[in-house]
């Protein structure tokens, strides 16, 4: 599970739209009733109902048509001046009528709002970023720019198989922008995503591995359950003895692990990255397979497996 305060928030806006939908639709119900031949009917339909279900329980044909008495319903409403769509509750969303769950899963419309929960938390810009908004002119080299956007939205459409991302480039070679716009790109498509800087995630791993109640595995549930997580930055952060290496090796283990996705910033070179993090993280961010390397300063924009 994700952190339990941004469900709860995010189910609570669900929730508010379902209360709200029902409370609108039960005053039209309640006008209605106030009419005893509604009543009556209505009642008759409830029963009708219960007798079908029973008989569909038994595996046997409904007893009832309802279609007469669906349509004495019809006539009083009209009599009575009441819209028939209004005393049924119009959920916003349709998929889980505002429950926040279909079987069990997350529904896109609570996906929808922890994004919004977790976007406002990770520092993003206002002006959302996007690949269709970038001014490619902004860059030294609009074309090579342009390329590598093409590169990331397919790997955002899925277009290639690599469970990680790793943007090398030195400060300003817009390595933060690209991400934003990854980031913004995915968060339209109902995934969940995590936005943060290396920094953020240093303190994160810290707080884990410094916290001996039921609260400890908050910190990492904000790392491991994003369908993408984005780490800004990396060798920015504080190296702390027995934290962060071991920390990031186990999120991007277990990340992979479970087919998650992580898109990875940095100023440091390759050799660096395996000087400061060792061997293991190195294979991890670095694996043939696995991830996908951009240098984004590099003019011809190789990829390197
Ligand atoms: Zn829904």
């Amino acid at each position: 599970m994700l952190n339990k305060q941004i469900i709860e928030s995010a189910l609570n806006k669900i929730k508010a739209r379902r209360v709200n939908a029902e409370a609108l639709a039960y005053s039209f119900f309640e006008k209605a009733m106030a009419n005893e031949e509604f009543k009556k009917n209505f009642k008759e339909i409830k029963q009708a109902e219960i007798q079908n279900a029973k008989s569909e329980v038994y595996g046997e044909k409904p007893k009832y048509d309802l279609t007469n008495l669906l349509k004495i319903q019809d006539d009083i409403l009209k009599k009575l001046e009441i819209d028939k769509k209004a005393i049924s509750p119009h959920y916003t969303c349709a998929k889980c009528n505002d429950t926040g769950y279909v079987n069990g899963e997350i529904c896109s419309c609570l996906k929808r709002e922890i994004n919004l929960i977790l976007f406002e938390k990770s520092g993003l810009s206002k002006d959302k970023k996007s690949f269709e908004n970038c001014d490619f002119k902004i860059f030294d080299d609009p074309k090579k720019t342009q390329k590598l956007y093409e590169i990331l939205k397919n790997w955002c459409d899925k277009k290639n198989p690599y469970n990680n991302v790793l943007l090398i480039g030195k400060t300003g070679a817009g390595k933060t922008y690209v991400m934003e716009c990854m980031a913004n790109d995915l968060i339209n498509k109902e995934v969940l995503v995590y936005f943060t800087s290396a920094f953020e995630l240093n303190q994160n791993l810290l707080k884990y591995h410094t916290t001996f109640d039921e609260t400890k595995g908050q910190y990492l549930h904000m790392l491991m359950e994003p369908d993408y997580l984005f780490i800004d930055d990396l060798g920015t952060e504080p190296i702390l003895k027995n934290v962060t290496i071991e920390g990031i090796y186990n999120v991007l283990s277990e990340r992979m692990r479970n087919n998650k996705k992580t898109v990875i910033s940095t100023n440091l070179s390759l050799q660096q990255i395996q000087d400061f993090y060792g061997d293991r993280v190195f294979s991890r961010l670095l694996s043939q397979a696995s991830s996908l390397v951009i240098n984004v300063e590099n003019s011809d924009l190789r990829l390197k497996k």
